[in-house]
């Protein structure tokens, strides 16, 4: 955006020097205690309960629960999210879903909150140092504005955040070191609210803030070019299963963000979990065939693209390749036909006949990826 201007008269001060103040605690404060002052094995776990209990009462809880509603969950699963999704002080969940789904609605484009063609920082946390939109009207939230207990978070979000998630730390720290240590109380103290508090603040805001700019930036298309989101496993990695996003914004119901077995999503194996437990139900997927149809639609999009740029300016192509790919690419547009057909009558399709039909996909994909490198 070359003629973005930085909007210094309408900073929100007080988002601005939260974000920027834990950040700047995390880099030096939190550093500082680790290499200065004895730790407890208690102040890490306290780090590693929090990290993940706070990071998917988001991924979950806010996205996959209460923005998609991809599944049903039972009250003691709503409230620990939402009670835990409070303390990743990223807004109350109903604040949080509005924008969401108005992501979702009109990404790339101006009115998507977090819109990445205004570059990767307005993306990542620049729209929220900002007041640059209207009160929001909260006009595509409605359920959300029915469910007592989402309510009750909105109300309370800022106390829950304040006491579960910094002050909490501190006093279970403070205690553990009066209690079965003869280290000094306020340290144990220090330590829990600089490492299970601050620092587990910035990690799992900045692995929440990495799904609208780096998933918006780096990785694969396979399912989609008609939006920016991404597929990559770096960022499922850091953000708890939620970096396959270029499938996630192409089927943002599906309670899968990784939908492959092989992919990695923590919170789509915990959602499965609970519902083994009995705690969520109603778990939505896409089925395979819809899937594959749009992967195949990529494949082809790229194939025939690939093949057009060769025929116009590549004398160096082998006539053998050339022959290759257009024989792949006819076999692969007889069989989109024939999928494009079943998806739309919605027709039951063997599984042999899908697993054929991805392998020829797969095929394509990889062919053109090889030319990419050896054109010849
Ligand atoms: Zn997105
Ligand atoms: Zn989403």
């Amino acid at each position: 955006m070359s003629n973005f201007r930085i909007p210094f008269n309408r900073v929100d001060w007080i988002t601005s020097s939260f974000l920027i103040g834990t950040a700047l605690i995390a880099l030096t404060a939190a550093p500082w205690y680790i290499i200065n002052f004895e730790q407890t094995w208690f102040q890490w776990a306290m780090f590693i309960f929090m990290v993940p209990a706070t990071a998917m009462s988001i991924t979950l809880g806010y996205h996959r629960l209460f923005s998609h509603l991809s599944f049903k969950a039972k009250w003691p699963v709503k409230l620990f999210t939402l009670i835990f999704g409070a303390c990743a002080f990223e807004n109350s969940c109903l604040d949080w879903c509005t924008d969401h789904r108005t992501h979702h609605k009109h990404v790339d484009h101006d009115e998507d909150p977090y819109d990445i063609s205004k570059g990767f920082f307005w993306a990542h946390m620049g729209w929220l140092m900002f007041k640059l939109r209207p009160e929001k009207p909260f006009d595509n939230v409605g359920d959300l504005l029915k469910d007592k207990m989402v309510m009750w978070q909105h109300k309370y979000v800022h106390w829950i955040a304040l006491v579960v998630g910094l002050i909490m730390p501190a006093v279970l720290g403070g205690a553990y070191n009066a209690l079965f240590t003869d280290l000094p109380v306020w340290q144990g103290a220090l330590g829990g609210f600089l490492i299970g508090g601050v620092l587990r603040v910035v990690v799992v805001q900045h692995s929440t803030f990495f799904i609208n700019s780096l998933c918006h930036t780096v990785g694969r298309q396979p399912y989609s070019t008609k939006h920016s989101a991404r597929d990559s496993v770096l960022m499922a990695v850091c953000t708890f299963g939620e970096g396959y996003h270029n499938y996630h914004h192409e089927f943002q119901h599906d309670y899968r963000n990784g939908v492959k077995p092989w992919q990695w999503d923590p919170t789509k194996w915990t959602i499965w979990t609970l519902s083994k437990l009995g705690l969520t139900s109603n778990l939505r997927r896409v089925p395979d065939s819809k899937i594959l149809l749009a992967e195949m639609g990529e494949a082809r999009k790229r194939a025939e693209e690939k093949l057009a740029a060769l025929n116009a300016a590549n004398p160096t192509m082998t006539a053998r390749a050339h022959l290759a790919l257009s024989e792949l690419c006819t076999k692969l547009e007889a069989s989109y036909k024939e999928l494009e057909h079943v998806v739309a009558e919605k027709l039951e399709v063997s599984k042999q006949t899908l697993v054929k039909w991805e392998k020829e996909t797969h095929e394509l994909v990889h062919f053109v990826k090889s030319l990419r490198w050896n054109p010849a």
